[in-house]
């Protein structure tokens, strides 16, 4: 882990970034929730109820959805239009091209 990253990202911040892009499949607006902390990122699968209710109060659409890729169901960020989601593996792509928001 490089020092700015570091820098940034002090070990007891908790945040959560919200990206605004496009639904792969429809192309309808959509957000994505990240959570940051302790320098490391976790999609939905890993939010507490806390990151949840913050999440959805931003407009992110979250819903439990099964993936094939895995064999298991998680929550999700999805497109609010067809329902179509980001795997946990994608996640990290939508990675600081958001907005970070503290999470007191
Ligand atoms: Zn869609």
């Amino acid at each position: 882990m490089d020092k700015t990253f570091d820098q940034q990202h002090p070990p007891d911040l908790h945040q959560m970034e919200i990206t605004e892009d496009q639904c792969r499949d429809c192309n309808a607006p959509m957000k994505i929730a990240i959570g940051l902390m302790g320098g490391s990122f976790y999609g939905p699968e890993r939010f507490t109820d806390q990151e949840i209710q913050f999440a959805k109060s931003k407009g992110v659409c979250l819903e439990n959805k099964f993936s094939k890729t895995v064999d298991k169901t998680y929550l999700a960020n999805i497109c609010p239009k067809c329902g179509s989601f980001i795997g946990a593996f994608f996640v990290h792509d939508y990675l600081y091209c958001g907005k970070i928001y503290d999470i007191a």
